[in-house]
């Protein structure tokens, strides 16, 4: 059953119970005060009867005549005497002579009955009457039900033509702003399936309602995450052609190598460490790559150990200090003891890949600058220098894995990077509580900060992290 169907059901039956209980309560209420209106017509005309009554010298009851009195018309009385001999009756009841109700005529207490007597429906009230504290007879007052079943049946008509109408006009109602409502959604389902057919993630489902309303919220959700999936394929396609394109650059030449040494038929020195560089090339870039791929899955353990960035800072200069050595000034700029939480290898590895860059994309005679300090009750690590900058363009996309930008694509470099260092750098930072900040202007240098928390007292053990990301606070000068 559709959802608009099992609505419309839900809605209707809700308004047709209500209006059934409605009903039921106006039908018994109006009854009730019809019956306690006779009753009170009956009540009043036995008491202006009872009021002209007299005791006979015998002690017998004596009835003055019931015709002399002003009473109702369409009220029945009837005096019946201890004997069981009819007193006095009504004009209007004188020749029936049987009792109105035979019961009532046996009770000690006045008793109302509604019975019938032909085709007449009838409510009788019965009084007994007392001499002396003595039983002297029974007085019958009765009326005609024929005014409460009218009553009964004109209301009982008017409910029922009252709920059906109400009941259709509900459920028509109901079906056609369910059917307004759930429209949307028809084209959501419309669009998830021309997307499935045609594989085309950048349709998106228009609406034109408030966007804030419950369909509106949902038709936004889904879009975002259309929005999402369609990056994902985006950056894994991209991805994909920059690996094949990474790999196959040092593959051509390792190939080309090898066909010229079998062409002169003998060991060429040159072609052997040009092979030898492009096997290392290609070494780090699937060791790179597998470190993302795992950070990806969640499938690394930091250690969580105590980390003197001070001690790192030096082990990293040393080893980076070969790099720079003869082609531009690698120096300390200020530093201090600072310890943090972490995983120490990884850590260096960030220093060594934004070390690596700086000293790499700096020109000779330029100034690589890295300093150690505290700052807003974090650690940071800020690694400046005199290079070519970042294009303001290229500055989001640094993290990204494969970003390299265009100036770094065609300088003359030693041919080791593939841009794969900062995505790498992101990620073991942001897994560290960290961020990574960059500020850069063109042609004067760029400046990477990386903020730490600080450790507090001991560190724990191992941490599995999970989840890589490529982006990261960037901002320019
Ligand atoms: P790569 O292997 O290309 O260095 P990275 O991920 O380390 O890859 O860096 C991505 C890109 O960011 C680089 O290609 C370069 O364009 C830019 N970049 C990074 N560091 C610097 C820097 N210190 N100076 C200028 N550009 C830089």
């Amino acid at each position: 059953m559709s959802l608009r169907t099992r609505l419309t059901l839900l809605y209707t039956s809700t308004v047709g119970g209500i209006l059934l209980l409605f009903g039921v309560a106006v039908y018994y209420s109006v009854s009730l005060t019809i019956t306690r209106q006779l009753d009170t017509t009956l009540h009043q005309t036995a008491d202006i009867v009872r009021a002209n009554m007299r005791v006979g010298p015998q002690g017998e009851l004596r009835v003055v005549s019931l015709v002399m009195l002003d009473l109702p018309a369409d009220v029945y009385v009837q005096i019946w005497g201890r004997d069981g001999n009819l007193l006095d009756a009504t004009q209007n009841i004188a020749s029936y002579g049987r009792p109105l109700d035979p019961v009532g005529l046996q009770g000690g207490t006045p008793v109302y009955r509604d019975l019938r007597r032909g085709n007449d429906r009838l409510r009788v009230l019965s009084i007994p009457l007392e001499i002396g504290g003595r039983p002297a007879g029974i007085m019958q007052v009765g009326t005609r039900l024929d005014v409460v079943s009218a009553a009964q049946n004109t209301l009982l008509f008017v409910l029922l033509i009252g709920t059906v109408l109400a009941i259709t006009a509900a459920g028509l109602a109901a079906w056609f702003s369910t059917g307004q409502a759930l429209r949307p959604l028809a084209s959501v389902t419309d669009t998830a399936l021309q997307i499935t057919v045609a594989g085309d993630l950048s349709r998106r489902i228009p609406y034109k309602g408030p966007p804030n309303d419950e369909v509106g919220q949902l038709i936004n959700a889904f879009n975002q995450t259309l929005g999402r999936l369609e990056n994902l394929f985006n950056t894994q396609r991209r991805f994909l052609a920059d690996v094949g394109h990474e790999l196959r650059t040092p593959l051509t030449v390792i190939k080309g190598n090898v066909g010229l040494m079998r062409k002169i038929k003998e060991f060429d020195e040159e072609s052997l460490v040009t092979i030898d560089d492009e096997v290392d090339r290609l070494t780090r870039m699937v060791g790179d790559l597998l470190l993302l791929a795992q950070a990806e899955s969640g499938k690394i353990n930091l250690a969580h150990e105590l980390v003197e960035l001070d001690t790192l800072v030096f082990d990293v200069l040393n080893q980076m200090g070969v790099l720079a050595r003869g082609k531009l000034d690698l120096r300390i700029g200020s530093i201090d003891q600072v310890l943090v939480c972490g995983d120490r290898d990884r850590l260096k590895q960030v220093l060594v890949n934004l070390l690596g860059n700086a000293i790499n994309y700096t020109p000779r005679g330029g100034e690589v600058v890295i300093g150690l300090g505290k700052a807003n009750n974090q650690a940071r690590i800020t690694i400046s220098d005199t290079g070519p900058g970042i294009p303001p363009e290229d500055l989001p996309h640094i993290f990204e894995r494969f970003y390299r930008a265009e100036k770094a694509r065609t300088r003359q470099r030693d041919g080791k990077g593939y841009g794969l260092g900062l995505s790498i750098a992101y990620w073991i930072v942001r897994n560290h509580g960290g961020r990574i900040e960059v500020s850069s202007t063109s042609d004067k240098g760029s400046t990477f900060c990386v903020w730490l928390p600080l450790a507090e007292g001991s560190c724990g053990e191992e941490t599995k992290v999970s989840g890589a990301g490529t982006h990261a606070t960037t901002n320019e000068e």
